[in-house]
């Protein structure tokens, strides 16, 4: 096309030239020699007696016509076709650029995640196979904060070179999906250890200095792989397979790489479910308190309940604070439920004998919050509940995060009236130093010193109940169950133990079912 556009100008005039000549030699030729021939052929009447100049006025008038005519269509033409020649040059050319974007990013000049998506789905709509490895940079955002869009293009076509190569390398198509995200495609069987080496140059090459001049000089990726033969037959799940899997390893600590793993997935939609409906949960009150009965020794009468928190599901199950509370504290949720606890216990401990007081369990971030005792006194003045009535249990692993604002925390709620209890003592840090530096009144003896065959846990708790009569502290015993009857509770009472809690007494139940106690007549007058 372009031979034939450089041809044209040289052989136009040319072929003029041979036009005219020819014009002017068959005009002479005719008048002075053929024109006698013809009319004597055709027998035909001719004047031979024309004087040559009448002859050469003929022939130049009938040339000039003659070239007029064929010169100004000519010139006409060409215009035309050179016109028409451009436009299609323009064209071509503007297909021609339509094409490579289309294909290509224009960034990087990998193929583009069209075109990548096509290719896997011609793969495996003929039952081929395809492996995905999904390549996300770590720390790329750094970059373009740093040093600005454009040296964050320089690194990415840089990075892209990289991937090329190895794409090159391996019977692969480096593409980019965008933003930095990038991609090999195989499409061909690949074995898992294949794949595995594929991957660590990766994590290998991209993790090398860059030689654009940014900081971090380096940047690495983690990487995501997916397999049709194992994973998916579909291109877009396929990719979604690779994309879960990469996900994964940003979680776990990036510059790595792991392949799609059902399970992992299946536990993971699980744990966003439960985060989704735990969050539902504390907004709509479906966490509600149950209430087991605290009874002093050794008279065995009720004198509070500890609030547990039960999750009442839609589907008429219950869930223990085991399966929910360390949802709730990476949700940041626990102090939102605590609240909502604290309002339902309260309004339902207005209706019993005002003797009656509650035990709230209150947790570490809680515990050292600088907001949390005004917070919890003003909770406690709207629902009208006596602040001696109220107790908080604490633990000690709450409390050594941040000792010096526990201290502050607890001492104003002890100042309060409010009953400081540390949960759970003996399996923990069990301190002397935070029995006698922060404002506890109560310990409570963990239900693991009572546990079946464990007698030799006894002498432990006598020690204990003597720390607590030195120090003036009271002692509730957790755990206390049938099987320990007739001998431990009155062991208890004899050792100098304030009060017990457990299964003897009454197992955690909701308000409404407070009735169901026997064994003490306290709990009937309360309900
Ligand atoms: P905890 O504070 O030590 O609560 C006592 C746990 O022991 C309760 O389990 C109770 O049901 C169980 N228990 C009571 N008596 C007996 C007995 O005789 N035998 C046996 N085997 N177990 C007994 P639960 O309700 O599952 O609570 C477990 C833990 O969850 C609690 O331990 C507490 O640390 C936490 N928790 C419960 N409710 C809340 C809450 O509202 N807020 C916070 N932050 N934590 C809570
Ligand atoms: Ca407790
Ligand atoms: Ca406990």
């Amino acid at each position: 096309m372009n031979d034939l556009h450089r041809r044209n100008p040289c052989r136009l005039p040319v072929l003029l030239m041979i036009a005219v000549s020819t014009v002017i030699g068959l005009s002479v030729l005719w008048e002075f020699k053929l024109e006698g021939w013809v009319m004597h052929w055709l027998a035909l009447p001719y004047d031979a007696d024309f004087e040559d100049a009448e002859r050469w006025r003929f022939v130049l008038t009938s040339t000039g016509f003659s070239l007029i005519s064929l010169i100004v269509p000519t010139i006409l033409l060409r215009r035309l076709i050179a016109n028409a020649q451009s436009s299609f040059r323009r064209l071509k050319q503007a297909q021609a650029q339509t094409e490579t974007l289309a294909t290509y990013d224009s960034l990087s000049g990998l193929v583009n995640r069209r075109i990548f998506m096509n290719m896997v789905r011609n793969q495996l709509g003929l039952r081929r196979p395809a492996a995905v490895m999904l390549i996300d940079l770590d720390h790329f955002k750094a970059v373009n904060d740093q040093h600005g869009h454009a040296a964050g293009d320089l690194v990415l076509f840089e990075i892209a070179r990289r991937l090329e190569s190895i794409a090159d390398d391996n019977g692969g198509v480096a593409v980019r999906l965008g933003g930095d995200e990038f991609c090999l495609l195989f499409l061909n069987f690949k074995h898992q250890t294949e794949l595995c080496q594929i991957a660590e140059a990766v994590v290998v090459q991209l993790s090398a200095p860059l030689s654009s001049a940014v900081e971090p000089s380096a940047l690495g990726a983690t990487i995501g792989i997916s397999r049709s033969w194992t994973d998916a037959q579909e291109a877009s799940a396929l990719l979604h397979c690779a994309d879960t899997a990469m996900y994964r390893g940003k979680k776990s600590g990036r510059s790595t790489f792991n392949f799609y793993d059902s399970e992992y997935e299946r536990q993971r939609r699980a744990q966003a479910d439960l985060e989704l409906s735990l969050k539902r949960a504390v907004e709509e009150d479906e966490i509600v308190p149950y209430f087991q009965p605290i009874v002093a020794l050794p008279s065995q009468e009720v004198v509070g309940f500890e609030v547990l928190a039960r999750w009442l599901k839609p589907d008429g199950s219950t869930s223990t604070p085991a399966e929910f509370i360390p949802v709730l504290e990476r949700l940041g949720l626990i102090p939102v439920m605590t609240r909502s606890l604290i309002r339902q216990a309260c309004r339902a401990a207005n209706r019993w004998d005002d003797r009656l007081r509650l035990s709230m369990n209150v947790s570490a971030t809680m515990v050292t919050d600088v907001l949390f005792p005004d917070q919890l006194l003003n909770q406690l003045r709207e629902e009208h509940f006596a602040f001696h009535r109220f107790e908080v249990e604490i633990t000690e692993e709450a409390l050594v995060g941040n000792l010096d604002a526990a201290q502050r925390n607890l001492s104003k709620l002890h100042d309060h009236g409010i009953t400081v209890a540390l949960d759970d003592f003996g399996i923990g840090y069990s301190s002397l130093y935070h029995l006698t530096r922060l404002s506890i009144d109560k310990i409570k003896i963990d239900r693991s010193f009572f546990e079946p065959g464990q007698t030799d846990h006894l002498p432990m708790v006598e020690a204990i109940l003597g720390m607590a009569r030195s120090l003036k502290m009271q002692v509730t015993a957790e755990g206390v169950e049938e099987f320990h009857l007739p001998h431990l509770p009155s062991w208890l009472a004899n050792s100098g133990c304030n009060y017990a809690q457990g299964y003897l007494y009454g197992r955690p139940k909701p308000a409404s079912s407070l009735f169901c106690y026997t064994h003490s007549s306290f709990v009937q007058q309360a309900c």
